[in-house]
């Protein structure tokens, strides 16, 4: 069950919500197979919508997994280039293998901790996308501002994790430092006067926000 949004509501639109693409398929049945958090497919959609809408230069993505959101907006805009961070090799590898059986060419990929690498990287971004370890949001953030171009965006997603960051009712105990720390991130990108910050109560909770 979805405390985010109604489950009647959440099963309607996706199945409305079929991939053109049936590459897309293939990467749904395996991250549901070996349990590889993927976006959920309206948030899929919404990213893709935004990457047309936007026709960002340049995305870079902190946390790649196997590559399904990364094919989003590598596929949304051909002529977007796209830098995808992620920490573990055997996923960098999966979603390497991904791009490549679907010809996507338009892809930098990056091996290591996000917190590290976002240090070293040299171009901006038009939109950035933080779908990593929760409990370092605002780390990436932060870091995530320095690569930002002029008028660019920063997705958050997963920000209102399973309904536990708006009530203690809520709270698993094994997640209360992730909880804590996700909503001082919320109330820091809400409240700071240098941004414009939106709260998205779908998929898992989702934030756009845009440096004024
Ligand atoms: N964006 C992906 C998608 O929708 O297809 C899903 C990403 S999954 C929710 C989070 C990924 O971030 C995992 O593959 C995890 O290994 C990676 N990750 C976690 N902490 C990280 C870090 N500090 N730096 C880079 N990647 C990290």
């Amino acid at each position: 069950m979805s405390l985010i949004v109604n489950d009647l509501i959440e099963d309607y639109v996706r199945k409305k919500l079929n991939n053109k693409d049936s590459y897309f398929d293939y990467m749904e049945e395996y991250a549901y197979k070996h349990k590889v958090p993927i976006v959920q497919k309206e948030v899929a959609k919404f990213l893709d919508m935004i990457t047309r809408i936007q026709k960002p230069s340049k995305i870079l993505e902190i946390g790649t997994a196997i590559g399904y959101s990364g094919s989003i907006f590598a596929k949304a805009n051909p002529e977007t280039i796209l830098h995808t961070i992620e920490i573990k090799e055997d996923s960098f590898k999966i979603a390497e293998e991904n791009f490549k059986k679907q010809g996507i060419d338009n892809v930098v990929q990056y091996l290591g901790d996000a917190s590290q690498v976002l240090n070293e990287i040299k171009c901006k971004f038009d939109l950035i996308f933080i779908d990593a370890s929760k409990g370092h949001y605002q780390d990436f953030f932060e870091k995530s501002l320095l690569l930002l171009e002029e008028g660019g965006i920063i997705i958050s997603d997963n920000i209102l994790y399973k309904g536990m960051i708006a009530s203690d009712e809520f709270v698993v105990r094994r997640k209360i430092t992730i909880v804590k720390r996700m909503r001082s991130f919320i109330d820091y990108i809400t409240t700071d006067d240098r941004f414009e910050t939106s709260i998205l109560p779908f998929g898992d909770g989702m934030a756009i926000t845009k440096i004024k």
